[in-house]
Order: C-alpha cells, then sequence, then structure tokens
C-alpha cells in the first residue's frame, strides 16, 4: 500500500544511524497491493499472475499481494486513497474515471495511469432455464442480480438500464448480491438472472452453469446497438459456444476490455520493473488463464486505453520499440 509503503533498507538504515550511510545501495524492498476482483472471476488471476511473477524478480527487491476487492469502481476508488497500488479495471470504468463521465461525473481523477490492457470481457446475461427469459427485455418484472456496488458489472448493468428506460423497479428484484454468491443464488431459485462483465471462460458462470440449467442470453437489441454507438469503449463480441454446460450455440453480445491501472503516486521504478516482469515472462504469464490465450503484446499497450500510459510502462514499451 503505497500510502503506508516503507523501505525496509532505508527504515534498518535509520535505525543503524549514521554507520549506514557510507553503504553501497542496496535494493529496497517494496510493497505493493494489486486490486482484482472475486475469487471466481478472472481479474483474481491477472492480479495473481501479475504477483507471481513481480515476486520473482531478481533486480527489484518487490513485495507483491493481490487481495479479491468489488471490483472495478471498487479498485479505482482503492488506488485513489492510496489502499491499492494497482488495479484491473474494465476499460469502461477507466475511460469515465477518467474523464469524469459516467458514474464518476465532475470528478475527473486526473491522476490515473494505464499500464496496459488484458483480455476481452463481455457482458453475460445468464438466466435460468425455467424462467421464461429468451431475450434482453424479457428482465422486466423478473428477479435480477445487478450486481454488487463497486463492481464493474453493476456500472455497465447501469448504462443497459439507462438505455432501455428501465429502473430498479422495473424488476420484481433488482439484487445487488456479490460475484461470489450468485450463482448458488440462481441454482437456489432466489434470482432468475445474473449479469457479469468477466472473461470467459470463468469459474462463476461455470459453476452456475453445472448446478442449474441456464443459459446465456444474447444482447443484440437496439437499445445495444446504440450503446455501441454512442461510446468508443463497447464494442460488440461473442461469448464462443461449447465452454458451458447446456450452451453449445455462440453468443452475441457487447463488452469491454479489463484493464490494469495505476497512478502518479506509484514510483517509476515499480511500474517499470512490474511490466518488465510480466513482458519478460509473457508466455509463462499467457498460460496462466485460458481467457489470455490471444494476447498479444504490442496490442496490449496500444489499444482500448483511454488514461495516459504511466512513465515507468511507457520505458519499458519504448525499449521494446512497441510505442514512439
Ligand atoms: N469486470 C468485473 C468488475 O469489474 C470483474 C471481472 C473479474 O473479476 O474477472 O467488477
Amino acid at each position: 500500500m503505497k500510502r503506508h509503503a516503507f523501505s525496509a533498507a532505508a527504515f534498518s538504515g535509520a535505525l543503524l544511524g549514521a554507520a549506514m550511510i557510507s553503504t553501497p545501495a542496496v535494493a529496497q524492498e517494496q510493497f505493493i497491493t494489486i486490486g482484482t476482483g472475486g475469487q471466481t472471476g478472472v481479474y483474481y488471476v491477472v492480479g495473481q499472475s501479475v504477483c507471481r511473477l513481480v515476486n520473482r524478480l531478481e533486480d527489484a527487491d518487490i513485495k507483491c499481494n493481490a487481495p479479491s476487492t468489488g471490483g472495478s469502481v471498487a479498485n479505482i476508488n482503492g488506488i485513489k486513497s492510496g489502499e491499492l497500488d494497482m488495479g484491473v479495471v474494465q476499460s469502461d470504468v477507466q475511460y469515465q474515471a477518467y474523464n469524469g463521465t459516467g458514474n464518476f461525473e465532475g470528478d475527473a481523477y486526473e491522476e490515473l495511469r494505464a499500464v496496459f490492457r488484458v483480455h476481452g470481457e463481455p457482458l453475460t446475461l445468464l438466466a435460468r432455464a425455467d424462467a421464461g427469459i429468451e431475450t434482453l427485455d424479457d428482465l422486466e418484472g423478473k428477479r435480477v442480480n445487478i450486481g454488487n456496488p463497486g463492481s464493474g458489472q453493476r456500472n455497465t448493468m447501469e448504462v443497459v438500464m439507462d438505455a432501455k428506460g428501465w429502473t430498479e423497479d422495473t424488476f420484481s428484484l433488482a439484487s445487488q448480491l456479490d460475484r461470489a454468491e450468485q450463482a448458488a443464488a440462481l441454482a437456489d431459485n432466489n434470482i432468475d438472472a445474473m449479469v457479469y462483465v468477466v472473461g470467459h471462460p470463468n469459474g462463476s458462470i461455470q459453476e452456475a452453469t453445472t448446478t442449474v440449467d441456464s443459459r446465456l442470453i444474447p444482447l443484440n437489441d437496439e437499445a445495444i446497438d446504440g450503446i455501441v454507438e454512442e461510446y468508443p469503449y463497447y464494442s460488440k463480441s461473442v461469448i464462443p459456444g461449447g465452454l458451458y454446460k447446456g450452451n453449445p450455440d455462440d453468443v452475441e453480445t457487447f463488452g469491454v476490455a479489463a484493464t490494469f491501472v495505476t497512478d502518479t503516486d506509484t514510483s517509476e521504478e515499480v511500474v517499470y520493473q512490474t511490466v518488465k516482469a510480466i513482458f519478460d515472462n509473457f508466455d509463462r504469464f499467457k498460460r496462466l488463464h485460458p481467457a489470455f490465450e490471444n494476447l498479444d503484446p504490442q496490442e496490449m499497450v496500444t489499444a482500448g486505453l483511454s488514461a495516459p500510459l504511466h512513465e515507468g510502462a511507457a520505458r519499458y514499451y519504448r525499449e521494446q520499440g512497441w510505442i514512439e
């Protein structure tokens, strides 16, 4: 945590007093905390994977941890408050936070910095097969988990509800369960449908589809077309068929990208070492989750980012010839 970060070497140096002053510089131990999401999502794997590589660094003494958090919006707020140093956030949330739009209206976070883009995240609507839901409009009058406050799906679902002219009263129940709880709630028939903005395949949708007969619902009507046209950070996407039990066909929807961010308070060296740990070991990183399979480094550092690149990341990318 950056506000509480301390350098072990400097600390012991202070204790030992002047004797240390003439000692040659030693690698200073730094602590970083990366905000992720729920444990059955993909952000958690991104954070754990990054930390695994950072903790192996030989040239820098960085101790990295990546706890589970409420998701994108919670991660932005955590970086802003200094509780987190870096985090994974949806590209729409990155854009809105940096520019002060949407749920961040009037509160532009100008110190926010992009590091790289990761995997694609389609808005995923999963409904019980017995709920009578085949289209987005069928959600009216149903029990829908619109996502916990702080999550990216809650933020994106609010964009969809606005485009539809819906409020929470449109549903017979608008629950705010956490990602970890929603699959069980669907299986227990406490909700008819759940929403998750997430990479595929993931543990949450896997858990739901194996415990209850459930279907991925397409999101491809006019309201969705309007959203994709209006906002540069949304694009059409497809959840491939055959990833989940009972869902053999491709499903059309729209989505965002997961992105890795930090802010100007995080030092250039720490960010440089973090991206170096990942991209110097990129094959190893890609093997850590199937959602990382098609990642291409140059694309990851040039597309889908709305905040400026952090200087430490830009330094490494320039060295690689990926940016000018
Ligand atoms: N997109 C979700 C969010 O921002 C998290 C997805 C995940 O944990 O993989 O809250």
